[in-house]
């Protein structure tokens, strides 16, 4: 996706974007040595995005409130931390969330960027988790309301945050959520990347829901990242059919 917008953008040949597996006791060392190799900046995946934002020497405000960092940019000898998780869930969504009752299931990292960008957006955000207290303890640090059992009907937005779905799990079994319970004026979410649609869109596509996939929010961020290092607006459509292209 990155290397496909790079050549469309003409940098081809000076840039590239590659995949670096890091263990976490090798993060600060490995991060630490990227800017004299020549790097820009880096997206810091699972599970090494709060560990990001420690050894950053500056902080985004986003990154910052949200607790996690998915961008790091190289300048000036220094390492700057940013989250283009949250400004990406919000550009693919269909519209504004503003005034719009919204459930965020989950309370890691994604859930913690949804729910900082949805109640900044000023949506009502009820947060489900399967481990209750992080729930309540990411609503007390970031807003939100702590829900052991939500009511699926009564949402406008439902975002899946959590990991369900990625190893092929059924969300049914393991979320609170109806297959039957979807209503055609819900738009739904699945952070979920990988085959898809995933289980969960599949049953709120049959009831006639709006939904948006994991890929898109994932295409989304990856071109705020991009713009964020380059400076260049970033081929969207490029990067969306990279991303489909590829897909399990
Ligand atoms: P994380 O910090 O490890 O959090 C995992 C979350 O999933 C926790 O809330 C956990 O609940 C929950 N969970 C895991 N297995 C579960 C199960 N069997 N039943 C119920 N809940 C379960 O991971 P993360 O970084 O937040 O990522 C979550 C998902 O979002 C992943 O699939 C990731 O790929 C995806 N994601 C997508 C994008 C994108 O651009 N599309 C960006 C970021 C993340 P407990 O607290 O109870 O363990």
């Amino acid at each position: 996706m990155q290397d496909a917008a790079l050549a469309e953008l003409g940098l081809g040949g000076e840039w590239s974007y590659e995949a670096i597996d890091v263990a976490p006791d090798a993060l600060e060392a490995r991060v630490q040595a990227m800017p004299g190799e020549g790097f820009v900046g880096a997206n810091v995946t699972v599970p090494h995005k709060a560990a990001a934002l420690a050894l950053a020497d500056e902080l985004s405000e986003t990154a910052r409130e949200i607790g996690a960092a998915n961008t790091l940019v190289f300048a000036e000898g220094e390492i700057r931390a940013e989250n283009t998780d949250a400004e990406g869930l919000l550009r693919a969504l269909p519209g504004s969330p503003s005034g719009k009752r919204a459930l965020v299931l989950g309370a890691g990292g994604a859930a913690r960027a949804a729910v900082w960008a949805l109640l900044r957006e000023g949506a009502e955000v009820a947060v489900w988790n399967r481990t209750g207290l992080r729930s309540r303890n990411l609503c007390e640090e970031l807003g939100g309301d702590p829900v052991a059992e939500p009511d699926q009907g009564t949402f406008d937005l439902i975002v899946n945050s959590t990991a369900v779905g990625l190893g092929g799990e059924d969300p049914f079994a393991e979320l609170p959520l109806d297959p039957d319970g979807f209503s055609a004026d819900q738009d739904v979410v699945d952070m979920v990347y990988g085959a898809e649609p995933t289980a969960l869109l599949r049953a709120a596509q049959a009831a006639g829901a709006t939904t948006v996939d994991g890929l898109e929010i994932l295409v989304q961020q990856g071109a705020l990242s991009l713009g964020i290092w380059t400076g260049r607006k970033p081929p969207l459509d490029t990067m969306r059919a990279a991303a489909r292209s590829i897909r399990r």
